[in-house]
């Protein structure tokens, strides 16, 4: 089947078959992976080579510390203000359901200004802001760049001026290049684009780091994970290895992330042209927003999204039911979704067209 699931989602056939031909003896350790001691030479070379190959792909600069982490991203809406009040206030873009949790662990910590919101239309567009918006003394502002329940995305970046830029990645890291300096702190949890569920990156400037309290449990505080390269306690060792075979198949397989891109502009493309020439299927987003890993769609008729989904299920094209909150469907092509799955999606939705369009 292809697997339209937001996450966790596909990852590329490449990496499952070199883990699944790893899983009992990796390399002449006579262990697995997930046997192994995390303070091991086999396990130090897997996360080391892990960030290294992320810092390449991704053109991380020096000072920026990449921490692997647990708690998944929804951990770092509280970590964030944690780790990055200090004057005790930030601006926030509200563009849905992520950001609004987000604004309510910051709130516990701190003031925050919300600065522009599309909750008046659904969150189907992204809200566009000028500097002048943004407070100077604010710690940071705050957006989460995909938003992966309506299919928005964020193909310009708030100029945010001095103040640090916080972005949740979870759902398009990895799917292009991006330019890592325009932020103070990026975080992903890597369920969609660079492994399976367990681990969460965060990529962060170093100035950044060891200004949370005091009382801040060590577990919570950045400078912890940045002072022991991430091995502070367990880290999740085998989604760290995962995360290591997907970044060396995106280097060896792909050929980096402008090629990764090229790709995921072809699948968006495909679906977006499908659903822009049909009488029965609507794309609800603002053109200039739409995500290339998450397309939302609906037929208008919630009845006949849901028989959509049912036939689609039943053709092999499973997880294209829209995210509980907004109904409809959504079919999310993360990078590991081939490009033959969004011809088949959209073969599909051609023939379910032509027979139920009245
Ligand atoms: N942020 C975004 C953009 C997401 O799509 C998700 C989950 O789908 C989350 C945060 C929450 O991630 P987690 O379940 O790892 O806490």
């Amino acid at each position: 089947v292809f697997n339209f699931s937001a996450g966790p989602s596909m990852l590329p056939e490449w990496v499952l078959k070199k883990a699944s031909a790893e899983m009992l003896e990796y390399g002449s350790s006579g262990q697995s992976v997930m046997e192994m001691s995390h303070r091991s030479c086999d396990f130090m070379t897997i996360i080391q080579t892990c960030e290294q190959r992320l810092r390449r792909v991704m053109n991380i600069p020096d000072n920026y510390k990449v921490l692997f982490l647990q708690g998944g991203a929804s951990l770092q809406f509280s970590m964030i203000p944690m780790n990055l009040l200090v004057k005790g206030k930030a601006d926030v873009i509200n563009t849905g359901l992520w950001s609004k949790k987000a604004m309510k662990e910051l709130k516990k910590l701190g003031t925050c200004n919300l600065i522009a919101s599309s909750e008046e239309a659904g969150f189907s567009y992204i809200p566009k802001t000028t500097k002048d918006q943004f407070d100077p003394e604010a710690d940071y502002v705050y957006i989460c760049e995909n938003n992966t329940i309506y299919g928005t995305k964020y193909h310009q970046l708030p100029d945010t001026g001095a103040v640090p830029l916080v972005a949740d990645l979870s759902s398009c890291i990895l799917s292009e290049p991006i330019d890592v300096t325009q932020y103070g702190l990026i975080f992903a949890g890597a369920q969609k684009n660079m492994g399976p569920a367990g681990l969460t990156v965060v990529i962060i400037r170093e100035d950044l780091i060891g200004k949370a309290d005091e009382k801040t449990p060590s577990m919570l505080d950045y400078k912890t994970y940045a002072d022991n390269d991430s091995m502070f306690n367990t880290p999740p060792t085998y989604a760290i290895y995962i995360c290591g075979l997907v970044l060396q198949w995106l280097e060896e397989e792909i050929g980096g992330l402008d090629q990764m891109k090229t790709i995921n502009e072809k699948k968006a493309a495909l679906l977006y042209e499908t659903l822009d020439q049909s009488k029965l299927f609507k794309a609800p987003v603002a053109k200039e927003d739409r995500s290339m890993m998450n397309i939302t769609f609906v037929t208008g008729d919630a009845e006949l999204d849901k028989k959509f989904v049912k036939e689609a299920e039943a053709a092999g094209l499973v997880n294209l039911k829209g995210h509980r909150s907004v109904g409809g469907m959504r079919a999310s092509i993360y990078n590991a979704m081939p490009i033959e799955g969004v011809e088949k999606l959209t073969a599909f939705m051609r023939q379910f067209e032509s027979e139920n369009l009245k």
